[in-house]
């Protein structure tokens, strides 16, 4: 039987496990000198230097990024609804509304016109996502932001390195969340790295991460314990040296995989938009709605190889969430949330498996027909 091919699998080496225990065996493991340098090299590394504050997941980060930009009570946040649930809930969290708004089906991007349309007196700011590892569409949404006066806030989590016209994904809004938790395209275990647009956002995140103190003992503002520890920078940092060969193998892999499904009825592989870099966090496909599930099944059970359905439930629908939305018809995410299928794209995959997937793919597709 052939090995079972998962939909991702987080790469940890020696290296990390000896950054681990140097951080270990120095006995300072909180907050401390990897992190600060953790947040220097990311900086450099993904944001042109924009300064960067690094807390213990992506959901903390995107949360305390709200506050930090004065988002609160009687605000409005337009996000999508076709996303994890995180992006909403840090919205909800600040005691903010978060205004779903549909997105347009060739990159899963919140639309540009569904947008105006949900902008009120309220509206504080956007917070679209970089869905899959394919920016939004960045012109026409600062376009938008401009002529209303709104902030943009960037949901990067799945975004390592990805870019829109030459600007890095991360420096386009007034903050931008990354996240690190396993399965992401670079991992610190859990973790999450915000980029700031503003040296007031920058400190505010500071000061909201660890009890609202920026010199011990002196608190100024209420606030979290949201730290990350020097343990999951030390795995961080050594990922950091690895992750562009990384997004370079799912570029690959990726390519391979357009290549072989080009041929077959019925699946619509992802599309590039012009002057954007895809990172492929997910390589995500369309398929007819009354095949998907089946489609998914029989990879497993006949081929056993993994696949994911990201996400299928809209937030919109959430228990937690649909009272922000009584009544809400988005459209296009409801047929998005029946249609992909996220195909395994990771680096961890080994010669011959796309070729598997593709075979399968086109052996199930033909028996469908
Ligand atoms: C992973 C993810 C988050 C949350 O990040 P965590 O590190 O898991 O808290 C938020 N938004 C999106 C789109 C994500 O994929």
């Amino acid at each position: 039987m052939d090995t079972f091919i998962p939909a991702a699998k987080p790469i940890i080496g020696d290296e990390e496990r000896e950054a681990v225990d140097r951080v270990l065996r120095s006995g300072m493991i909180a907050q401390g000198p990897e992190v600060a340098q953790f947040e220097r090299e990311f900086a450099d590394h993904f944001v042109a230097g924009r300064e960067t504050v690094a807390v213990n997941s992506g959901t903390s980060g995107q949360h305390l990024g709200l506050l930090a930009a004065g988002v609160g009570a009687g605000d409005e946040v337009i996000v999508p609804s076709f996303t994890f649930a995180a992006t909403g809930n840090s919205v909800a969290l600040t005691g903010a509304t978060p205004v779903f708004v549909d997105i347009e089906l060739d990159h899963f991007s919140l639309d540009p016109a569904a947008v105006r349309a949900a902008i009120t007196p309220r509206t504080k700011g956007i917070m679209p996502v970089h869905l899959y590892g394919h920016p939004f569409l960045v012109d026409e949404i600062e376009a938008i932001a401009r002529e209303h006066g709104l902030a943009i806030y960037e949901d990067a989590a799945q975004a390592h390195g990805a870019s829109w016209q030459g600007r890095p994904v991360g420096t386009i809004g007034d903050f931008a969340m990354f996240s690190l938790y396993p399965t992401k395209n670079m991992t610190s275990g859990e973790g999450g790295m915000v980029s700031c647009g503003t040296a007031t956002i920058a400190r505010n995140m500071r000061l909201l991460r660890n009890q609202g103190m920026e010199t011990q003992y002196e608190n100024e503002v209420v606030g979290f314990n949201a730290r990350m520890t020097d343990i999951h920078a030390a795995i961080g940092r050594v990922q950091l040296t690895k992750v562009d060969a990384w997004t370079a193998q799912r570029q690959r892999n990726a390519a391979a995989l357009d290549a072989g499904l080009a041929g077959i009825d019925g699946i619509q592989t992802p599309k590039v938009a012009d002057g954007a870099v895809h990172v492929y966090h997910q390589y995500t496909i369309r398929l007819d709605p009354a095949e998907r599930d089946r489609v998914r099944q029989a990879l497993l059970d006949e081929y056993q190889i993994g696949s994911g359905v990201y996400y299928p439930i809209p937030n919109h629908r959430l228990p937690s969430l649909q009272h922000f939305a009584p009544g809400l018809e988005l459209p296009v995410t409801e047929q998005a949330a029946r249609e992909v299928l996220s195909l395994p794209v990771h680096p961890s995959l080994r010669d011959g498996d796309i070729a598997r997937i593709v075979d399968a793919l086109t052996a199930i597709s033909g028996a469908g027909a």
